[in-house]
């Protein structure tokens, strides 16, 4: 893909982001205090996201990682998530925090959250840099959201464009795509 030939437009700045993150890393400590906080970040999408949340965090967390992908080809989700590499060991005492890049369909989000819930830990919220809701194809609604925005594809801090654009430090939309 030639992203060179097409117009970027900033959606989320830097400026925007880190703001964002002070925000959100204080309401996520403070409903976590007292509570065993367990992040589990699901990649690749969710990397930068992860990094900076954890940092502005003032409560003790341990972080782990997930890989998902859904069935199918392209960047849509095809209906059904299939779980490439899962975390180890039971959850019990654990208060899960699921951290993504996005929700478009919600599907990725609830078949991890279903999942998790299996592995016996005390509750399970999830929390996402951007949400789609108008994309929505299962109910499902963030416990915590980064930025509400609409139904454009976005590129940039940890989210893809062909296999790159992932270490761009703002989210850009390509306006040029159809969608
Ligand atoms: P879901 O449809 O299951 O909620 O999201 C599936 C995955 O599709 C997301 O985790 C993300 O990796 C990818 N995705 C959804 N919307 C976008 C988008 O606008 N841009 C990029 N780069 N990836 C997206
Ligand atoms: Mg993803």
């Amino acid at each position: 893909m030639d992203i060179d030939k097409k117009v970027w437009e900033v959606l989320c700045s830097e400026e925007d982001i880190l703001n964002r993150l002070n925000e959100l890393g204080t309401e996520i400590s403070d409903y976590y205090r007292g509570k065993n906080l367990y992040i589990v970040s699901l990649l690749k999408g969710s990397f930068i996201f992860t990094a900076d949340l954890v940092r502005k965090l003032d409560v003790p967390v341990k972080v782990d990682f997930m890989t998902t992908s859904s069935y199918g080809h392209g960047e849509e989700s095809s209906g059904s998530v299939k779980i490439v590499n899962d975390i180890k060991g039971d959850l019990k005492g654990y208060h899960v925090l699921v951290v993504d890049d996005i929700t478009d369909s919600g599907l990725t989000m609830k078949s991890v959250m279903d999942h998790l819930k299996t592995k016996n830990p005390e509750g399970v919220k999830s929390c996402v840099l951007l949400d789609k809701p108008e994309r929505r194809k299962v109910e499902i609604e963030p416990d915590y959201v980064g930025f509400t925005i609409p139904d454009k594809f976005v590129v940039g801090y940890g989210l893809n464009y062909g296999d790159y654009y992932r270490n761009i430090p703002y989210v850009f939309v390509v306006t040029d795509e159809d969608r």
